[in-house]
């Protein structure tokens, strides 16, 4: 059953928002989001596609749960190369169609800073991630940040510009990353 582009709806996430309410934290912002384990990520996702009238169909299944259980960002060929694995007759079209709906489900992020994408850690709470991104690795962190969230959309429209995106990517390096580079260099 197709739909159509609803992107509007409220989401109603009151049960999510008790379980993952990062706001309660005593630490203040910027929080880090911290990654959902892969069955909690699917029970997720699982919910929120019920509340929103959409079939969580086994082929968005199983590529929310690749992206889950890397735990980083994953380049599109690579999530194929793992799909046939699973599923050799698995089509490159099925799973950009699939792609496409778990975004647009917000349920993964595209990552436009490395071409890739990877499982939203917050999936249903609150949007505006600031994402930070290891260009060496794809390690993804998420942080919910309001204050800064809302600060850069209004730089961009201060700017001139209208916000487009929900989420900032920041292009860094990971300490591991980083550790290992410097290694390598002396
Ligand atoms: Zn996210
Ligand atoms: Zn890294």
């Amino acid at each position: 059953v197709q739909s159509g582009a609803d992107n509007s709806v409220e989401i109603p996430v009151q049960f999510w928002k008790t379980t993952f309410d990062h706001t309660a934290m005593p630490s203040p912002s910027p929080s880090l989001i911290s990654r959902p384990s892969v069955a909690d990520g699917l029970k997720r996702a699982e919910m929120l596609c019920l509340q929103h009238g959409k079939r969580f169909t086994p082929i968005r299944r199983k590529v929310l749960e690749i992206l889950l259980k890397q735990g980083r960002s994953v380049k599109a060929y690579d999530l194929l190369d793992k799909i046939r694995h699973e599923q050799p007759n698995a089509a490159p079209p099925t799973v950009y169609r699939a792609l496409d709906f778990l975004f647009e489900e917000g349920l993964i992020h595209r990552l436009d800073a490395i071409n890739a994408w990877s499982a939203c850690h917050d999936a249903g709470g609150t949007p505006n991630h600031v994402l930070i991104i290891c260009t060496q690795c794809g390690v993804v962190t998420e942080l919910e940040d309001a204050k800064l969230s809302r600060e850069l959309a209004q730089k961009i429209k201060d700017a001139g510009f209208v916000p487009d995106h929900q989420e900032t990517e920041l292009r860094a390096l990971c300490s591991r990353c980083h550790a290992q580079q410097n290694g390598h260099a002396h």
